[in-house]
C-alpha cells in the first residue's frame, strides 16, 4: 500500500473515504482540511488578532499549532488565551504544556483563573454539588466560556477560537435535540454570535474527527496530559459519543453526514437569529435571559458553600 499523494509508505487509511495516505501527507491533510474550514465559513479576516483557547490538552495544542502555521500566509495575529479552573494535582500539568508551545512560537499568554474571577475555584465550586442539579462539566463549562472571554478582552483579540472538533459538533447538536432544545440548534450555526457571549467564536476544526486530531497530535509530537479531570462526569454526552463511534464503525462517514444535516438545519433555523441580548442585571455582561448564566451559577455555589465575597 501507498500514500495516495506522494507514493511513500502508507500510515493512514481514512476510512470513510478510502485514502491511504503517508504520515507527512495525513499531517498535511489535515493542515488543510482547517484551512478550508477556515475559509468556508469565513472564520478568520485579514487583520484578525485571533485569541486561540488553549487549555493544554491535545486538541486545543494541535490548533495553536495549526492555526500558527496558517498565519503567515493569512496574515492574523495570535495571543493564546487560557483559563485556570484551579483543579488541585490535574490543571498545572497542562498549563505548563500551555506554556511551554506558547513560548515556542514566540506569542502572548493571557491566563485567567476562576479564583480571580469569581472567588473561588472549581475545586470549591464543586465540592458542594448534586448530580442530579446540574452535570459538573456543564458548570465548569459556563464558567471557563466567561473566563475565555475576560482573556480575549484583556489580550484585545477580534475572534476566539476553539478546538472543538467534528464530534463535539455533532454531539452538541444530538444533545440539544435530546433535550427538546431547538433554539439552540440554530444558535449552532457556525455564522451565528451567541447572545451571551458578542465575540465571534470560531471553531477551525469542527470539519475534522476527533481520532484524526488526536493522531495530528500524536504525530506532531504534542504532549498528552497523563490525568483526566477528576470532575469528568459528562453523562448523557459520553453516551453519545459511544453511540456515534459505533455507528461510524458500521457506517463509515456516518459523523460528516450528520455534521452536514446538523448545518443545514442549523442555517435554516438560524435565520430567526438568538434572541437580542439584555444586560444582565447583576454584571451587566450580554445575556438572553435577566440573569446570565454565569450569575446564576455563582449565586447556586454561593448558596450552597456559604460563600461570601469579601
Ligand atoms: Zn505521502
Ligand atoms: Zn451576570
Amino acid at each position: 500500500m501507498e500514500c495516495v499523494r506522494c507514493g511513500g509508505g502508507a500510515y493512514y487509511t481514512r476510512r470513510y473515504s478510502g485514502e491511504v495516505l503517508c504520515a507527512a501527507c495525513f499531517k498535511a491533510s489535515i493542515v488543510e482540511k482547517t484551512r478550508k474550514t477556515i475559509s468556508r465559513f469565513s472564520m478568520l479576516r485579514y487583520g484578525d488578532k485571533v485569541g486561540v483557547a488553549v487549555s493544554g490538552g491535545k486538541d486545543s495544542l494541535a490548533l495553536l499549532r495549526i492555526l500558527h502555521a496558517l498565519s503567515e500566509k493569512k496574515r492574523y495575529e495570535l495571543a493564546v488565551l487560557t483559563v485556570d479552573e484551579g483543579v488541585e494535582g490535574y490543571r498545572e500539568e497542562s498549563i505548563e504544556h500551555s506554556a511551554a508551545l506558547t513560548k515556542e512560537l514566540g506569542l502572548e499568554q493571557v491566563v485567567v483563573s476562576y479564583k480571580e474571577l469569581y472567588g473561588f475555584d472549581l475545586d470549591h465550586a464543586l465540592a458542594w454539588k448534586d448530580e442530579r442539579e446540574i452535570s459538573s462539566c456543564s458548570m465548569c463549562g459556563v464558567f471557563r466560556r466567561r473566563a475565555i472571554d475576560e482573556a480575549a478582552v484583556r489580550a484585545r483579540v477580534t475572534v476566539i477560537a476553539t478546538a472543538h472538533n467534528l464530534d463535539d459538533y455533532v454531539q452538541t447538536f444530538m444533545m440539544n435535540l435530546m433535550h427538546g432544545d431547538v433554539d439552540r440548534l440554530g444558535w449552532t450555526d457556525p455564522r451565528v454570535t451567541d447572545a451571551d457571549f458578542p465575540l465571534r467564536r470560531v471553531k477551525p476544526f469542527m470539519e475534522i474527527y476527533e481520532e484524526e486530531v488526536a493522531l495530528y497530535a500524536h504525530l506532531s509530537g504534542l504532549p498528552f496530559q497523563s490525568a483526566s479531570c477528576p470532575y469528568m462526569h459528562e453523562g448523557l454526552r459520553s453516551e453519545v459519543r459511544d453511540y456515534l463511534n459505533e455507528l461510524e464503525v458500521g457506517h463509515p462517514g456516518m459523523k460528516n453526514v450528520l455534521l452536514n444535516s446538523a448545518l443545514s438545519i442549523a442555517s435554516k433555523l438560524s435565520v430567526s437569529k438568538s434572541p437580542s441580548p439584555v444586560p444582565c442585571t447583576l454584571c451587566g455582561h450580554p445575556s438572553s435571559a435577566g440573569l446570565c448564566n454565569v450569575c446564576r451559577m455563582k449565586q447556586l455555589v454561593e448558596q450552597h458553600t456559604k460563600y461570601t465575597p469579601e
